[in-house]
């Protein structure tokens, strides 16, 4: 069964301007794997105003900041006038979404510009989301408002600031276009940089066609590019799986929910992708879901590690015809939740201050410490400040953890003291829907420096008061 790429149908725009900003763009993806794109270009914008541009990271991927004006960047960023060396393409992805698989997805409201090599040697996807139409766009407008686009901005930076690898914000530009949802919104576009856009569903849509040269086709290219060292596809799949481990650990160590983790939102190079309805949990309780469109609670924190597992079987699947056998895959698969234990007790062990340890029954210790706060119904960034400062409050499983030798600056490397909270995350998207744009900026200093104790900013270390409703976060789409 061959299924063509749906061709480019939307009416080609002339592009009459370009940047003069040297990109330096080499495009790998665009020349190496024809078939898995279609090409096409951002959609204009009437009059687009840059909202925050992150110079560090432009300096990261070699661009020159001080080129970078914010009428010039405006431009750039809004897809108005892509630099000269892009190659605007919109990439090709099915998934299971919620479970149900979708053979057709892709880049409905983003495109790639190009990619880049970083100062450190690394290649890094420029894209811009929320840049409109593209033929995968299916019902959809193609468009992002500002509320959802400085969401991602700021949860995706905070996670960088946590240590945790993760897809990045170079740029939000308002377009000053209206949007439709729900209500009307101000249009925004995310230039997001990641160490690429190839998903588990990038593997799904050619396994669902059968076209098994395609699959290998982007094994040998992924392999190539996310890991290198690696020569057969056994080895690949245990290295994506172990990526994925470590990225769960981590998601699970400072309280992330990602809320959509659909195999199309999975990104194989390990980096966490698609900030949608994502939010980080407060009171510690593993059912907890924020999300409006996740009824049924398949993606709640407690959740995410099976998930990430089901999410890797599928990714298993697709690399069967390259001559994994479904006893190796098994197997492969299988290891996964040891993989994950050994990454989430090792880092559990330093929030707890006892890496020193490596008595197994820490791990009964670790969960003995979760289902104190559980019970006490505790703020779960905070108690493990509270456990240095108060540690009766935790009563028994305080008992058992004074036994060990307590590293307490290890505690204060590894336990953030500043989450994005959910009332702030708010607060601040809805004053910069209302063009007020300083609690973000004043949320994105305080996050983007999670573990420096900051004065004057104690009001940020609180979680929404219990009497408040329960918190929803909504796809944004
Ligand atoms: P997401 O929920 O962001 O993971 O997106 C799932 C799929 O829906 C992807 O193929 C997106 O490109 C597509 N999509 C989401 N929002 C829009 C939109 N506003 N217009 C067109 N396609 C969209
Ligand atoms: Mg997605």
């Amino acid at each position: 069964m061959q299924f063509a790429l749906i061709p480019y149908s939307t009416k080609q725009r002339e592009i009459t301007s370009y940047s003069n900003l040297n990109f330096q763009f080499d495009n790998s993806y665009a020349r190496s794997l024809p078939g898995f794109y279609t090409k096409g270009e951002a959609e204009k914008s009437p009059a687009p105003t840059l909202i925050k541009l992150n110079t560090q990271l432009a300096e990261e991927l070699r661009l020159d900041p001080q080129q970078l004006d914010p009428e010039t960047a405006a431009q750039i960023f809004s897809g108005n006038q892509p630099p000269d060396d892009a190659e605007v393409l919109a990439q090709a992805y099915a998934g299971h979404q919620f479970g149900n698989f979708v053979p057709q997805l892709g880049d409905g409201r983003a495109v790639l510009l190009g990619e880049v090599i970083d100062i450190h040697g690394n290649r890094r996807d420029i894209q811009l989301k929320g840049s409109g139409r593209t033929p995968f766009s299916r019902g959809g407008d193609g468009k992002a408002a500002v509320g959802p686009v400085l969401r991602e901005y700021i949860i995706g930076e905070a996670m960088h600031a946590l240590g945790i690898p993760t897809t990045r914000a170079l740029a939000a530009v308002s377009t000053g276009q209206k949007i439709f949802r729900d209500n009307i919104l101000p249009g925004a576009i995310l230039t997001r940089v990641a160490s690429s856009h190839i998903r588990v569903g990038t593997f799904q849509f050619f396994a669902a066609r059968r076209d098994t040269a395609k699959i290998k086709q982007l094994a040998d290219y992924t392999i190539a590019r996310h890991y290198p060292h690696i020569t057969t596809y056994q080895d690949f799949l245990k290295a994506v799986c172990d990526r994925q481990a470590s990225l769960i650990a981590q998601w699970m160590h400072v309280g992330f929910i990602h809320g959509v983790m659909n195999t199309d939102n999975m990104a194989i190079s390990g980096e966490t992708i698609d900030y949608g309805p994502c939010a980080f949990m407060d009171y510690y309780d593993p059912e907890t879901v924020f999300s409006s469109i996740d009824r049924q609670g398949r993606y709640a924190y407690g959740q995410q590690p099976l998930i990430a597992r089901w999410n890797l079987t599928r990714f298993a699947e697709t690399l069967l015809p390259l001559g994994i056998s479904v006893e190796e895959a098994t197997t492969i698969i299988n290891n996964f939740t040891d993989q994950y234990d050994h990454y989430w007790l090792t880092a559990m062990r330093r929030k707890l201050g006892i890496s020193h340890s490596t008595d197994p029954s820490d791990m009964q210790l670790a969960n003995l410490f979760l289902s104190t706060i559980h019970q006490l119904q505790l703020d779960y960034t905070n108690a493990f400040h509270t456990l240095q400062t108060d540690p009766g409050t935790f009563g028994a499983f305080a008992t058992e953890w004074q036994k060990h030798r307590i590293n307490h600056d290890e505690m204060k490397q590894a336990n953030p003291i500043y989450i994005p909270r959910n009332h702030l995350v708010e607060a601040a998207l809805t004053a910069a829907t209302n063009n007020d744009l300083a609690p973000f900026n004043t949320l994105l200093e305080v996050i983007t420096q999670p573990f420096t104790h900051q004065p004057g900013r104690d009001e940020y270390t609180q979680p929404a008061p219990r009497s408040a409703p329960p918190y929803r976060t909504f796809c944004g789409t």
